[in-house]
């Protein structure tokens, strides 16, 4: 578990982190985590994201069916065939097959791009382009990739767990509901992810190859991606977003040409980019904007490329933007001319590696190195990035290289952890009920309302015990509880065994949540801010005032309310009463479904019967089918162990259909 106190590593000489790195490929294919701390070791690597590629590549058999001379074919017809071949000889659950293995394993792709021609920037034709693309299967979203980063991550040890940041990248962003996912995903694991992404929205060819209704672009079909982020925000999870600046022209044979041949040095999508991140609902979250924002094989740098960067930090709007300059291919483009990189030099070109030292000393808190390696199997391999980098490491100040290579990585992302785990403790429990609720049910309107509203307020609460926390000076010296305030003592029991509760989903010592709790209310010079007291009655009162006579309808539960307290005060004194409000909603809505279900049940029972179905509770019937009068009675049961106090007119209810139920079976036999 996180050591809250340790927001910052004393000592960050050395070292550096990987801020963008993918440990799987776009066939789910590369290494654990377990056995990526050697080569981290070896590196001097602290910290990496866990971040699989979640667009993976479909491997369609392919229409090859026609009998020619394979000297004739295309690579990718070749391809077809090996994987035509691969399926017919391999059975995973069987091994590899010893025949199949040596022609395959060069061949299967697993990269979206497999022609090397297409792969290599501008080095086929536009016509070539197009025809040879299309030789690649489509992408899908596999959403399931986070379940296996968590699982992975959860059986590694304390120590090694704390080396990663597991990334959540499996979400479609075109869906309205990708941030009720996202909730799912952290309620199923809680305790393991840090941030989301890299998420794609523009990359060359991949945005093509998705499935329309699943990518996000930058105009129409960016809603579900702002939601996303302003629900990132409020979680506390930092956005690794990889979105091309410039598309992708075929007819390019370079930078140079392709500034001159479009007469402009305006990436094409920057504007729409620099709005969506001025959204108002993404300036609460941590955007790290990848490779150099947005330069990639096809949307290359232009001239212009910089000074572009460089109004992006200063524009105050954009404070929550950070970069990184992650991909051996940014690198180049950075450090190297064009002719450069055509003749293989080794020495970058002076003028851009001191334009950009300068740009990163300037603004030393901006920029994070990443790799972007993508399954590396070589220590090398994964190095190549940084490599390319040595010149530039050497050329920032002491503070600007720190930050650079771990100290910006740190901040950004290894200190979201501790507001991730406070989210999932405090808030989590109350989304996760409002995401996953079905509200097409027949309770009546103001009920769902006055429900929704408990819910909110809970989450609200949470949110502001977190921001207190947050906000609250550190911890320097030994407990001093005693001098504390008369409901210190009382807030901090509340939150211990608020927390122990959750700690049976998640494994915190009980001496973690001991120093969490007191660090809660260590600042007492503040007035706890979710001490206001909101119970459920003040919500139906609320919901009267908006709802009119629908409202009204909740009078007798209102009453109910107000009785149940007066006779088990001890349910209400303990929790805060707003997140006490919510549990009596759902409570609430338990039983009425219980009680509906029965309705439905009985409604059933009058048909079987051949009676007259009608609503009305039938004062004395007979049993026919035996199904029915178990799922009755198993109802009945469920509902009165439910509701074990026997207090309600429920109960007596529930009791008196119990008696009816023995009877009639009485009278049957
Ligand atoms: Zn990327
Ligand atoms: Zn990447």
């Amino acid at each position: 578990m996180e050591n809250f106190k340790e927001t910052k590593i004393p000592d960050i000489k050395g070292g550096i982190a990987d801020s963008h790195f993918h440990n799987l490929n776009y066939t789910q294919q590369g290494t654990e985590p377990r056995n990526l701390i050697e080569a981290m070791n070896l590196q001097d690597m602290r910290y990496a994201v866990l971040a699989p590629i979640p667009t993976s590549l479909l491997l369609r058999c392919g229409n090859c069916s026609h009998d020619h001379d394979h000297g004739h074919h295309t690579k990718s017809e070749v391809k077809t065939e090996a994987i035509k071949k691969f399926w017919s000889n391999y059975n995973p659950a069987e091994g590899l097959p010893a025949a199949a293995q040596e022609h395959i394993e060069s061949i299967i792709p697993n990269y979206y791009i497999s022609e090397l021609k297409v792969r290599n920037a501008f080095s086929a034709t536009a016509e070539e382009y197009k025809k040879l693309i299309k030789k690649d299967g489509p992408l899908y979203y596999d959403t399931n990739v986070d379940a296996h980063t968590a699982a992975s991550y959860k059986n590694l040890p304390v120590e090694v767990q704390d080396r990663f940041d597991p990334m959540i990248t499996g979400l479609a962003l075109g869906d309205m509901r990708a941030s009720e996912k996202l909730i799912m995903k952290l309620r199923d694991n809680p305790g393991v992810f840090t941030g989301i992404g890299e998420i794609t929205v523009f990359k060359e060819w991949v945005q093509h190859k998705v499935q329309a209704g699943l990518q996000a672009d930058m105009s129409e079909q960016q809603r579900a991606l702002i939601k996303l982020m302003k629900t990132c925000g409020t979680i506390g999870m930092p956005v690794i977003l990889h979105c091309d600046v410039n598309d992708y022209r075929p007819d390019d044979k370079g930078v140079n040409q392709a500034s001159e041949a479009n007469n402009k040095d305006r990436p094409v999508y920057l504007d729409a980019i620099l709005e969506f991140l001025r959204h108002q609902d993404c300036q609460g979250t941590t955007i790290i904007w990848a490779h150099a924002c947005g330069l990639g094989k096809y949307s290359r740098a232009l001239p212009s490329h910089l000074d572009n960067i460089k109004s992006l930090l200063e524009d105050t709007r954009l404070n929550h933007v950070k970069i990184d300059l992650s991909w051996d291919t940014v690198a180049e483009q950075l450090l190297f001319t064009d002719q450069q990189l055509k003749d293989k030099a080794k020495e970058p070109d002076n003028e851009k590696l001191s334009a950009l030292a300068d740009l990163i000393n300037k603004h030393p808190t901006r920029f994070l190195f990443g790799s972007d390696s993508l399954s590396p199997n070589s220590v090398d391999i994964w190095q190549k990035t940084s490599t390319i980098y040595s010149p530039l490491f050497r050329k920032l100040s002491d503070i600007a290289r720190q930050n650079f290579r771990i100290g910006n990585y740190i901040e950004n992302i290894r200190n979201a952890r501790f507001k991730v785990r406070l989210w999932e403790i405090l808030c989590m429990p109350y989304a996760a009920i409002a995401i996953t609720r079905r509200t097409d049910n027949e309770l009546p309107r103001a009920a769902k309302i006055a429900i929704s509203i408990a819910i909110k307020e809970a989450i609200k609460n949470g949110k502001e015990q977190i921001n207190h926390i947050l906000s609250s000076p550190k911890i320097s010296g030994p407990d001093n509880s005693e001098k504390d305030p008369e409901n210190f003592s009382k807030l901090r029991s509340t939150l211990l065994q608020y927390a122990k509760a959750y700690s049976e989903t998640v494994k915190y010592s009980a001496d973690d949540l001991e120093k969490w709790a007191t660090y809660i209310f260590k600042d007492k010079s503040k007035t706890a801010p979710w001490t206001d007291n909101n119970d459920f009655v003040n919500l139906i009162d609320e919901v009267e005032k908006e709802w009119g006579a629908e409202g009204k309808a909740l009078e007798a539960l209102k009453a109910e309310i107000l009785q149940d307290k007066e006779a088990y005060p001890e349910r209400y004194k303990d929790l805060s009463s707003s997140q006490n409000s919510a549990l009596i909603a759902v409570d609430r809505a338990i039983r009425d479904a219980i009680v509906h279900r029965m309705m439905q049940v009985e409604l059933q029972l009058q048909i079987n019967m051949g009676l007259t179905p009608s609503t009305e509770r039938i004062p004395d019937f007979e049993l026919k089918n035996n199904e029915l009068r178990s799922i009755w009675m198993d109802i009945a049961q469920r509902g009165k162990e439910y509701n074990s106090q026997n207090h309600s007119p429920f109960a007596a209810y529930l009791n008196q259909v119990q008696a009816e139920i023995t009877k009639a079976s009485a009278k049957e036999s």
